[in-house]
């Protein structure tokens, strides 16, 4: 154990100092308890393992989705200071960014930016700031646009005022309509992928980790919560300060604004929603403190104290995303019936897998991705028992199944390469699922005695380090291959990492459920057994999901009304189940349910995983092109930015129609 208690400023200097040290094979800077919880706090007899931070110990290449020069200065820590305006619907204030040259001579600072109003800019020299230097370079569509920073040898600390614009995709401004309460305004932010950098001014890169603290002003009836230490209350406040002393990576600095209350689920762990969703949230998300215990009983020691969740409004464009300490959660996740808890397993698994071993760059996902997607199945079988995790492997296997036949080839491939592309292109099945089944397949060769011991070690070697696939494949020849020879080659390995398709010894699973669900449905099909006969006792949104995959898309109307009238699919409130039926209805041509809900369903929530199917489906046929266009126009407004974008780019620019 080593503590070191050192004040902000002085740790750069320090991170220098220290760089000769060594541990699991990278040169490592070892910084004490001192930047986890602070210095003599009660928490730190927990963490008494250092932390290896490989990011500063050498120069890093740079990253094909960033301008940042990090290969010459690099972000150590951020200090925020901003205000939350809604009626301009901007954030305005001043970003400092404490940097190390790591390459002597380095005269300038290259920071990412995107859709940003840069006013001025400043260094910290001797005891003041001084006006510098500063010019923006040439708009990317992709990038956006580098700001080019003169710095000085001695130069630590930079300061640059700025303004957010209606473009800054990284935030969503929901009107009090677009709300549970429909009473105040609520505004959040989304930076993974790299929309980081159209909030504030960084070096938007997964390769970095920094600490950071934020002094946020809004209305004085609001409250505002951060990915940082967050005292497990709601209280309404004009200035709002936050700190955030473990180290993360840039995409997981996170804030949201609005009429939030929390509720305790435990001592550590908590729930912020609206009031509307207060009590209906804390119900469905009330295991979460016993997936905490059971991701500890795997795979170690929960590394950042608390874990809070916050319901977003509808808008919210993922299922949920993992922000270090405070997952936001969409609340189409909330059905009553806790069926879709796989979610909240799986933003909670982050903090081992992408928050704590987080991925280099955005071509390494499926390490962040796919080691959580197989946590979470870890953590549904412990709560819930084999059969339904073996479900919901089944289901991920139909899932990839159904992209692989989608995707190209170079698309298919776990270590990505994504020249050229925006990295949201890399956000499909395969990191997430297609990674995960690698592990599973691991996990059935090497038994899970042994697996689950190389996967807590990696956890606990790489904890606090950006990795690379490259480092990842080494250290899993090293570790587990080459140390229990006879199960899977070095090839065999390789063709899981960096060949298309799905390898024919991959572990393939199944699920009694599906037997069960093929012989109502063929029953039903046939016409030996109505709707009414069908036994869906028990059933999840996976069965359900299963069943409209694989029922005909030619049976006679009457049959579908039968079906939707018994279990009242157009009418359901399970947004996901909605979305499998709507998905069917539309392959099926099945009007009534088209009429029913499809347009108000794509304007009560927005989450991508949800939508998009929708609109692939429509643009199938030429009376689907134009209802899809119409559709998208109507929704524009309520939808997230990212939302946007991926049906502009990715269902119809890739299929080659005009909006
Ligand atoms: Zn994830």
């Amino acid at each position: 154990m080593l503590i070191l208690c050192v004040p902000p400023m002085e740790r750069t200097n320090m991170m220098s100092q220290l760089r000769s040290l060594t541990r699991c094979g990278v040169v490592a800077v070892l910084v004490g308890v001192a930047l986890l919880s602070g210095c003599g706090g009660p928490d730190d007899t927990k963490r008494a393992e250092p932390i290896a931070r490989d990011m500063h110990a050498e120069p890093i290449a740079r990253d094909m989705h960033s301008n940042a020069n990090i290969d010459e200065v690099v972000m150590t820590h951020v200090d925020l200071a901003l205000k939350v305006d809604f009626d301009r619907q901007v954030l305005s204030g001043h970003v400092d960014l404490t940097v190390d040259i790591v390459k002597p001579g380095t005269t300038t600072l290259v920071l990412d930016t995107k859709a940003l109003d840069i006013q001025r800019v400043q260094r910290w020299e001797g005891d003041a700031w001084l006006d510098t230097s500063f010019n923006l370079g040439a708009e990317d569509e992709i990038l956006g646009q580098p700001l080019n920073i003169a710095i000085e040898p001695s130069t630590q600390r930079v300061r640059v005022y700025y303004e957010t614009t209606k473009d800054s995709d990284g935030l969503n401004w929901a009107s009090p309509e677009q709300t549970f309460g429909k009473a105040k305004p609520l505004m959040y932010s989304v930076s993974q992928s790299i929309y980081g950098r159209t909030w504030f001014p960084q070096q938007d890169t997964p390769a970095l980790r920094v600490t950071y603290t934020a002094d946020i002003e809004t209305p004085p009836d609001m409250v505002a919560k951060m990915s940082a230490s967050n005292e497990p209350s709601a209280v309404p406040a004009a200035k709002h300060h936050f700190e955030m002393k473990q180290p993360i990576v840039p995409y997981l600095i996170a804030i949201a604004v609005g009429d939030f209350r929390f509720k305790a689920l435990s001592d550590r762990s908590g729930v912020y929603a609206e009031p509307a969703m207060l009590d209906k949230a804390a119900f469905e998300f009330a295991e979460t403190p016993q997936m905490m215990d059971i991701v500890e009983s795997l795979y170690g020691p929960y590394a950042w104290e608390r874990y809070d969740v916050m319901v977003m409004p509808p808008s919210f464009p993922f299922g949920g995303m993992e922000h270090a300490r405070l997952s936001f959660l969409s609340p189409t996740v909330i059905t009553g019936k806790r069926d879709l808890i796989s979610l909240t397993a799986h933003e909670l698994s982050h903090s081992w897998s992408g928050n704590l071993v987080t991925n280099r760059y955005w071509s390494d996902l499926w390490l962040n991705e796919g080691f959580t997607t197989y946590v979470e199945k870890r953590v549904v079988e412990a709560l819930y028992g084999a059969d339904r995790a073996d479900l919901e492997r089944a289901s991920q296997y139909q899932s990839l199944q159904g992209d692989l036949a989608e995707l190209s080839p170079p698309e298919q491939v776990l270590a990505i390469d994504l020249s050229g592309q925006h990295p949201d292109n890399v956000f499909t099945d395969i990191p997430y699922n297609k990674g995960s089944l690698f592990l599973t397949t691991l996990e059935k060769a090497y038994g899970r005695e042994v697996f689950d011991g190389f996967v807590k070690q990696y956890f606990a070697d790489f904890a606090w380090q950006t990795i690379t696939t490259a480092q990842f494949e080494t250290y899993l020849f090293e570790n587990l291959v080459d140390r229990y020879p006879g199960k899977l080659t070095h090839d065999e390995i390789r063709e899981w990492i960096h060949s298309p398709g799905y390898p024919a010894k991959g572990y393939v699973p199944t699920s009694s459920a599906f037997e069960s669900i093929d012989a109502q449905r063929v029953a039903f099909e046939s016409g030996s057994i109505g709707a009414a006969q069908m036994d869906t006792t028990g059933w999840t949104v996976e069965h359900w999901k299963y069943l409209f995959q694989k029922l005909s898309t030619s049976l006679p109307a009457a049959r579908l009304d039968e079906l939707d009238a018994k279990f009242g699919l157009s009418a359901s409130t399970n947004l996901v189940e909605v979305s499998d039926w709507l998905n069917y209805a539309l392959r099926a041509n099945y009007q009534p349910a088209i009429d029913k809900r499809l347009r108000a369903y794509l304007g009560e929530q927005g989450r991508i995983k949800l939508t998009k199917p929708l609109y692939q489906e429509m643009i199938k046929t030429p009376s689907g092109i134009v209802l899809a266009r119409s559709l998208l126009n109507e929704t524009r407004a309520f939808l997230h930015p990212i939302m946007v974008w991926e049906i502009e780019t990715n269902v119809f620019k890739k299929a080659g129609i005009p909006l």
